[in-house]
């Protein structure tokens, strides 16, 4: 693996930033510290304008309407945006539907969703978690039962990011109980607005609203919304939850936090003096941006892997996952003890609906304690980091 800088890849990630300068307006700008998703119109506006250009699925192959860029131009794409304060994209749909769709719906439900998903039309929420089936999702028991044209659906899933946002949700559902738990599971796409579906909001530690309870109460899913045949949602949560590696560390996200803390170190001041002329702290920074250095190699190796399909791609993306995740924690924590006293003081993000008086935006605090305890549950979501130690040392040392 070449760690040298590739003139192919310089002139792309020029490419990237022209079109953010010409194409990205003002208002859009800000996806700041704390905003950990933008909010429906602004994805919505976003997408359409990318989709414009032809970047609409910057993840996917072209055959599938995407881009086809190697996983370094996505990696360079997601890093260059997040640079700009461009808005999110919907990941859940980007990352985890899309491909599952390329790969295993029907023509029809590919016209129906896929260009929806392109042109930003339609946002998505992932229903798999309930209670008692997060890490051990095979043990789920939200049933789906088929009665004339449609499933009927009775169940509950939890801890599913904006749902209250989205348009339609992908689900996985159990369609027979009489086999092996596994084989018993399908994959079901609805629309949110189907009667029987009531979404309650579940208020996470940053006082901030992205997760949600979902409950279905003879919910009636036509069964033309059944991707693959009954039986075939394991095989395909497999598929769609090993779908990509080298974004698993969020490198963007490790970036953005590191220079925020460098930027707090000259413009913090203890009795007088600049933080950065304390030894102990210009120390403690300067471990941490190595140790972004060393996650940016190891997500270099890995997107390597995966453009040639290597088997190891897998357990080094839990490696990536458990050692990103644990340097978000570590980072967001020392980005709340350089506010000094300020630190203490959760402060309502404009996009907050708990209320209070909004920061101002300039406020140097702004959005730091919100990123701090939101990722406190970055080593649970996305698989919890015992999983991912477990399939490392499954894959890796065939323990
Ligand atoms: C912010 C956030 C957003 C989320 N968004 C979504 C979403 O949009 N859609 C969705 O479907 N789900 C979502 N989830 C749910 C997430 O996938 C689950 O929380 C996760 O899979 C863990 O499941 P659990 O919460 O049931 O915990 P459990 O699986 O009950 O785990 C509890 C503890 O036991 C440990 N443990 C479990 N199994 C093992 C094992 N085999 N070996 C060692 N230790 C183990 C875990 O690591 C953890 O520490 C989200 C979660 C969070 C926190």
């Amino acid at each position: 693996m070449d760690f040298q800088s590739d003139p192919g890849q310089d002139a792309f990630r020029e490419e990237v930033r022209a079109f953010l300068r010409e194409h990205l307006p003002a208002e859009l700008r800000g996806n700041a510290i704390g905003e950990v998703r933008s909010v429906r119109e602004r994805i919505k506006r976003w997408q359409g304008i990318l989709n414009a250009r032809g970047w609409g699925g910057p993840y996917w192959a072209r055959e599938h309407g995407g881009t086809g860029w190697t996983v370094l131009q996505r990696l360079a794409f997601d890093e260059e945006c997040a640079a700009a304060g461009a808005p999110t994209q919907d990941f859940l749909a980007q990352k985890l539907l899309g491909p599952a769709l390329n790969a295993f719906a029907s023509q029809g439900q590919r016209d129906e969703h896929v260009t929806r998903i392109l042109s930003g039309e339609r946002l998505w929420c992932q229903g798999f978690s309930e209670p008692g089936a997060g890490s051990d999702l095979a043990s789920l028991h939200t049933s789906a039962e088929h009665s004339g044209g449609h499933y009927v659906v009775n169940g509950q899933k939890i801890w599913t990011s904006y749902a209250h946002e989205a348009d339609w949700i992908f689900l996985l559902v159990r369609t027979d109980s009489t086999v092996r738990k596994q084989a018993g599971i399908s994959f079901l796409l609805a629309d949110m607005k189907t009667p029987g579906i009531t979404v309650r909001p579940i208020r996470s530690i940053d006082g901030c609203h992205h997760l949600n309870e979902v409950f279905f109460d003879n919910v009636h899913v036509p069964v033309g919304n059944l991707v693959g045949a009954e039986g075939d949602g394991w095989k395909i949560t497999k598929f769609l939850l090993n779908n990509e590696h080298a974004g698993a560390a969020d490198l963007p996200l490790l970036r953005k936090c590191v220079s925020r803390l460098r930027a707090l170190a000259v413009s913090q001041r203890v009795e007088g003096r600049r933080l950065i002329d304390d030894r102990g702290f210009a120390l403690k920074l300067a471990r941490l941006e190595a140790e972004v250095d060393a996650i940016v190699m190891m997500v270099q190796r890995v997107a390597a892997m995966e453009q040639d399909h290597s088997p190891a791609a897998h357990a080094l993306g839990s490696m990536l996952k458990v050692r990103g995740t644990e340097l978000q924690q570590k980072i967001t924590g020392h980005l709340v003890e350089a506010l000094g006293g300020d630190g203490a003081v959760a402060y309502a993000e404009p996009h907050d609906t708990t209320g209070g008086a909004p920061l101002p935006r300039e406020n140097i605090g702004r959005g730091i304690a919100t990123e701090m305890f939101f990722r406190r549950a970055s080593t649970i979501y996305g698989g919890a980091s015992e999983v991912q130690r477990g399939i490392i040392a499954k894959t890796l040392f065939q323990l």
